[in-house]
């Protein structure tokens, strides 16, 4: 392709291609990646005839030949006779916005309608396992799967619009709940665990990670992309203070936006301190000098220079300047490598230290969630060894949304009798079954009297979930089997309970204690 690009470099050198550029920006006539090209050109006939000639030469020479079934020519609103001078290519003329690997790329945001693929990507996933008779947690893992695929491509090229962000997590949610009752939030599953989710992850807050990683590979540099956005849009002013002008492009605005969220994220790495800007770069434990010493100070004094300034043979002089004490302390604690050349940022969010300023998507996607209260009985749930579907039942028990007759009938659905099957004497609830009822009760107080010496006196799920808790002169083996044989009974309850109303079966309740021993035995260590 280097041959290619020689060509194209003559052809442009005689002007007879004139690709588009502005005064301030570098001349970009075409960009390369694997085997696609993209040309960016005048649409002269001309122009256009050259282009022929070059395909054709390169094509001789190389081998590699235009496929003129898979190309396309794109105009500007404001070009005529479109048509002929496709012709003059060779090559079908194209709408926009253009599509590159089934992504539409625009200088505009991308609409909704223009994302209708993406919706229907996650439609036709969803659908081909809808057949498959999954289980909650299967239906879970399936819907992270979609997300991952959607946050790695889609949402890390364009801004989504909310709008087909909320669908596809419609179409998610839906799937999960098997078109029924949504049992439980989309936004509370889409916690982590330990926040009382099943950590799968929010698409919007996905899209907010993907606009600060934008601002990231911008501040970082060293792309032809980020030079061009630099020097069509910044023009020599300071990244973290340009204020955002109309004629800005949307995604160089929505990178602006950004810094907010961005400057807590990163830290300056000093060398040589020459290309750090000594008054606004947030150098100083993560702060600029106009933060510490606020814009009504002399900070005129200081405009224009960098942190090299207040460097001599290699030490921090800031004794130069009228800095007080503390500052010049706090300013020789900044670490300097006088012999490398450039300064650089490095990914450093608050909280952070895996990865070592290497950029990584999880903790930017932390930075910019929602963040909700730790709670100890999740831990309970989602501790080692556990199985899923018992993980599952006991998430939902804890928060209290496992779907009761009671609360079936709350939901308008009709059930012919609010009697608990197990019993067959009182109203079934949440608080019933777990472990009010004289049946259920007899399974866990069983596993409780037999196997760990004592049952506490609490007919509460929380309750017995804390009496565990509270055993802490028994050893850790203790509370683990404790826990293991908790959330086995919940299950065991709760599945006998679905085969009662649902098949019409039912198990006694030796069978049920000799299930509930095998499952112990599969999941202790
Ligand atoms: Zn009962």
């Amino acid at each position: 392709m280097e041959y290619f690009t020689c060509l194209m470099d003559i052809a442009v050198h005689r002007e007879r291609i004139v690709p588009i550029y502005s005064r301030v920006s570098p001349v970009v006539s075409h960009l390369i990646y694997a085997d696609d090209l993209l040309v960016l050109m005048r649409p002269s006939m001309r122009g256009m005839r050259e282009l022929a000639v070059v395909m054709e030469e390169f094509g001789q020479l190389s081998g590699l030949r235009l496929n003129r079934d898979k190309s396309k020519v794109y105009f500007n609103s404001s070009c005529t006779l479109k048509e002929e001078r496709a012709l003059e290519l060779g090559v079908e003329k194209g709408d926009l916005p253009v599509k590159y690997l089934g992504v539409p790329l625009s200088v505009n945001y991308a609409k909704d309608r223009e994302c209708q693929s993406l919706v229907d990507f996650a439609q036709r996933r969803v659908e081909g396992w809808q057949a498959a008779g999954l289980s909650f947690g299967g239906r879970i893992e399936l819907v992270r799967s979609v997300i991952s695929a959607i946050a790695l491509f889609w949402l890390q090229s364009i801004m989504v619009p909310l709008a087909t962000i909320r669908k596809i997590e419609g179409i998610c949610a839906k799937f999960i709940w098997h078109g029924g009752i949504h049992a439980i939030s989309w936004e509370q599953l889409c916690r982590p665990r330990k926040e009382g989710g099943v950590g799968l992850r929010s698409l919007v807050s996905v899209r907010e990670a993907a606009g600060i990683k934008l601002a990231w590979r911008f501040l970082q540099g060293g792309s032809l992309w980020s030079a061009w956005m630099s020097s069509r849009y910044l023009r020599g002013r300071n990244f973290w203070v340009c204020e955002i002008d109309n004629n800005f492009s949307v995604s160089f605005k929505h990178i602006l936006r950004n810094r907010p969220v961005l400057w807590k994220a990163i830290r300056r790495k000093m060398r040589e301190g020459g290309e750090t800007d000594l008054w606004l770069d947030p150098w100083i434990a993560g702060q600029s000098l106009l933060e510490i010493l606020g814009p009504q100070t002399d900070g005129v004094a200081y405009r224009g220079l960098t942190c090299r300034h207040i460097i001599r043979g290699g030490v921090w002089r800031p004794e130069e300047y009228r800095f007080t004490a503390q500052l010049g302390g706090e300013i020789r604690q900044v670490q300097i490598t006088p012999a490398v050349l450039s300064d650089v940022w490095v990914w450093a969010p608050p909280g952070f230290t895996e990865g070592a300023g290497e950029f990584r998507f999880s903790s930017c996607y932390d930075l910019v969630r929602f963040h909700f209260d730790k709670i100890e009985e999740y831990d309970f749930i989602w501790g080692k060894g556990l199985a899923r579907k018992m993980q599952l039942s006991a998430y939902k028990l804890v928060l209290g949304r496992l779907l009761t007759r009671d609360r079936l009938l709350r939901f308008g659905v009709p059930v012919p009798d609010p009697k608990c099957v197990l019993c067959e004497t009182e109203n079934e609830s949440i608080g019933h079954l777990f472990f009010q009822c004289h049946v259920a009760w007899s399974i866990w107080a069983e596993q409780s009297r037999r196997y760990l010496e004592g049952v506490g006196r609490e007919r509460d799920f929380r309750k017995i979930l804390k009496w565990i808790g509270d055993c802490s002169g028994q050893e850790q083996s203790w509370v683990r089997l404790a826990r293991l044989r908790l959330a086995a009974s919940v299950w065991h309850v709760w599945r006998e309970r679905n085969r009662r109303i649902y098949e019409g079966l039912s198990t006694p309740l030796v069978g049920i204690l000799h299930n509930i021993e095998s499952d112990v035995l599969v999941m202790s260590p």
